[in-house]
């Protein structure tokens, strides 16, 4: 309650108000109170002062008459009188008068006979000290004086009058006396006490009231002059942090909080803005990304897939859903190789794969800001089968003769080198046969180029069907063929290079091509061999046999070693 209370605008500026004028309001109050007790102080002194004075005319008219009797008794009846607490003539050195025959006796013996009868009983009362400051003030100034004095709780006020020794009293007293004696009028504060009281009570009641009706006013115009107006900016502050961009704050005035609102809603006009502008981008790319012929599939920091483009779900044949349930790194059904791919950032791993009867090209990698921390992952997919199928076809055909349709001379060249390669470090032998038709020119003479182009065809297909998948049967150059014969010794016992030679030229010999036969010169060479020292050591050894059978007479098979 208290943490809200700290947190609310409206509070704070609540106290910040509430506080120093209330501060005021009690200082003014104070002062006011303070003014109207000194005032009412003041007053009640001089409605005393009056009536003291109205008290010493009538107390000297009585004293005029000469009668003390009187005079005391004048004295007794107006102790009776509202407000007078007190009332007694004194002496000037304070002890109360008309006790004694002190008085008589002087005033008898001024006036020469015992006018007055002396007092049967005598007491002495002091009523105030003799070195009493008031008195000595009195007596000293002759003039009326005043001082307050507390008794059991009681404030009391008294006066203090000097009764001077006129003309008109020396018929009595003796006129070398400077004073009669002193009045002394003692009234009490309670009255005015209680007024004051009252007016105190009443201006803490009227302080009351007062801050209450403050705050209140405070508080309502605070609430709608500040902290209605900041509820509405706040208000709509967490509706757009919510998303909602569409909203407005109303700016009904010229203050700040209206300058505020404006430019909040300034602020929420532009923000629109580009926040419509990035929908469109990302729409475009969503459009792009969902009619793209790659597969593509992103994922969020916490590697949770969050797109997946159809030709993802085409190329995996899996829905989005499987995919999102599977995870990212089970795209593959491989864990392991897509991890590592990553990791390695796709050096030294292959990025293409066979997946369901499709060779797949894989990128994958993690998608960084740019102070180097992960916001996602993200895989593009290609089916790149066709691709590879016409790759390989164009290497075939880069490899294959074109009229034979066995391999041509650059890849037998290849093949000879790897297999030559291959022999030497296993220890295998290798046979190369090396043949040429026999009289071809003379053929050729006789049926026709064409019919000579059939023949080497028909070699063509006769060198595929006779010789083993592991050999190589390539087309030399016109009408020179070889074989490549790996793991092949040279042994003669039907299953060497020899035998392997002699039973082609025999199947060559013995096939009619358009009722038409040809015969051919075979040259056979045989790794390992003391001359053969490179790859192409053999064609030259092989040819060199090929010319030796050519000399021997044609239609026949020569070993090298045995030339
Ligand atoms: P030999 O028995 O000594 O080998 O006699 P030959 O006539 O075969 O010898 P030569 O090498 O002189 O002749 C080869 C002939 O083969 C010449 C050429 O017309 C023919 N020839 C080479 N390539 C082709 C080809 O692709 N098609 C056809 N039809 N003939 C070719
Ligand atoms: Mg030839
Ligand atoms: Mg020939």
């Amino acid at each position: 309650m208290f943490n809200q209370l700290r947190h609310s605008i409206g509070s704070k500026i609540m106290i910040g108000v509430a506080i120093p004028s209330t501060i005021i309001l009690i200082g003014m109050i104070l002062f006011y109170s303070h003014h109207e007790e000194t005032s009412l102080l003041r007053q009640n002194e001089l409605a005393r002062l009056e009536m003291t004075r109205s008290v010493i005319h009538g107390l000297d008219a009585v004293m005029l008459t000469g009668s003390a009797i009187i005079t005391q008794q004048f004295a007794e009846e107006l102790k009776k009188v509202p407000g007078i607490h007190d009332f007694r003539i004194l002496r000037a050195n304070g002890l109360e008068a008309f006790q004694d025959n002190k008085t008589i006796e002087a005033v008898n013996t001024y006036r020469g006979k015992p006018s007055f009868k002396p007092r049967s009983e005598e007491l002495t009362i002091r009523i105030l000290p003799a070195d009493h400051p008031a008195l000595l003030r009195a007596l000293a100034s002759k003039e009326m004086t005043s001082f307050e004095e507390v008794e059991e709780n009681t404030r009391y006020l008294t006066f203090l009058t000097p009764i001077p020794n006129e003309e008109r009293c020396h018929r009595c007293h003796d006129e070398d006396e400077a004073l009669r004696g002193v009045v002394k009028v003692t009234t009490t504060m309670e009255p005015v006490l209680a007024a004051i009281r009252e007016s105190r009570e009443r201006a803490f009641r009227i302080l009351i009231v007062v801050i209450l009706l403050k705050l209140v006013l405070v508080f309502l115009l605070v609430r709608r002059l500040v902290v209605a107006p900041l509820g509405q900016v706040t208000a709509a502050m967490t509706r757009v942090a919510a998303g909602d961009l569409t909203i407005r704050v109303p700016e009904p005035g010229h203050d700040e909080l209206s300058r505020m609102a404006a430019s909040f809603n300034h602020m929420l006009a532009q923000l629109l803005q580009t926040y419509t502008g990035f929908q469109q981008e990302r729409d475009k790319l969503n459009t792009i990304i969902l009619s793209a012929r790659e597969g593509i599939v992103v994922t969020d920091r916490d590697g949770t897939v969050v797109l997946v483009n159809p030709s993802a779900e085409r190329l995996l044949g899996k829905s989005a859903e499987q995919i999102v349930k599977q995870g990212f790194m089970h795209l593959l059904d491989d864990p392991d190789y897509l991890a590592s791919y990553i990791d390695n950032k796709g050096r030294a791993y292959p990025d293409e794969l066979v997946y369901k009867e499709q060779v797949l090209s894989v990128h994958a990698a993690r998608i960084l800001a740019p102070d180097g921390t992960v916001i996602g992952s993200a895989a593009l997919i290609r089916d790149i089968t066709e691709a590879k199928r016409l790759e390989e076809e164009l290497r075939l055909i880069s490899y294959t003769d074109k009229l034979t349709g066995i391999f041509n001379r650059r890849r037998m060249e290849e093949l000879l080198t790897a297999e030559f390669d291959r022999a030497a470090r296993y220890h295998y032998p290798l046979s190369f046969l090396l043949f040429d038709v026999d009289h071809f020119k003379r053929f050729n003479d006789e049926h026709g180029h064409d019919q000579g182009d059939r023949v080497l065809q028909a070699i063509g297909r006769l060198m595929k069907e006779h010789f083993r998948k592991i050999d190589f049967p390539c087309r030399y150059g016109g009408e020179e063929f070889c074989v490549i014969l790996p793991s092949t010794p040279a042994n003669m016992d039907g299953h060497g290079a020899w035998g392997v030679a002699e039973r082609f030229r025999q199947r060559v010999e013995a096939q009619a091509i358009d009722g038409l036969k040809v015969t051919i010169s075979i040259g056979v060479a045989v790794h390992p061999m003391p001359e053969i020292k490179a790859p192409f050591d053999l064609v030259k050894v092989a040819d060199n046999a090929l010319y030796q059978a050519k000399r021997a007479g044609r239609n026949r098979v020569v070993m090298a070693n045995l030339v």
